[in-house]
């Protein structure tokens, strides 16, 4: 299927709500996409398509609905599953890292022996907007010694600049369809 088929597909299967959770938010919706079965089993084949011959010891999905296509996408490439958590839901013995929001702050957690130095990691979210959240997502997995293979996203908001970011981090990008604007 050409690029722009598989961007209409998917695209279609994901719902827009404007001004959620605030006035001037376009919220890109998942749901209806993990909804749809034959949506749901294109955008985790496509995620990963490009390391489908590689070998991929873990895939790190980042919370919530990192979570749901990360999980998919271990099973299908038979890697295990990392969870990265918001602070404080994680029950072992955690390493931590603040990053920047619009307002403020915000931390994420991975359990330290999640990971053995040198493991090959492929980190998976639903969307990648000014990529803060990815960037920090990196650093943990960095911390603990893995190689991150690549960074996975249904969703790229390009006009803020989160794949060009972790670009210049040296981790390739994969995303499916593009939105423009926030
Ligand atoms: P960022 O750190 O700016 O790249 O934001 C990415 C995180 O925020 C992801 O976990 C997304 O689920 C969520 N997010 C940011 N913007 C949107 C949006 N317009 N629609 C849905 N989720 C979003």
């Amino acid at each position: 299927m050409s690029q722009t088929a598989l961007d209409n597909d998917l695209k279609s299967a994901i719902r827009t709500i404007p001004d959620y959770p605030k006035p001037g938010i376009m919220f890109r919706d998942i749901t209806t996409l993990l909804g749809d079965a034959r949506a749901f089993r294109r955008a985790v084949d496509e995620l990963v398509q490009p390391w489908a011959g590689s070998k991929i010891d873990k895939v790190a999905g980042i919370e919530a609905r990192g979570f749901i296509l990360g999980g998919a996408v271990a099973h299908q490439v038979s890697a295990g599953f990392v969870p990265i958590r918001k602070k404080g839901k994680l029950p072992h013995k955690r390493v931590s890292v603040t990053y920047a929001l619009e307002y403020g702050t915000d931390e994420i957690e991975i359990h330290a022996d999640a990971l053995v130095k040198g493991e090959k990691v492929v980190l998976v979210d639903d969307l990648i907007a000014t990529g803060g959240t990815a960037e920090a997502a990196i650093k943990l997995l960095r911390q603990l010694g893995a190689q991150v293979l690549a960074a996975c996203f249904v969703i790229d908001l390009p006009e803020l600049g989160g794949a060009e970011k972790l670009r210049k981090l040296d981790v390739p990008v994969r995303t499916l369809v593009s939105f423009e604007g926030h």
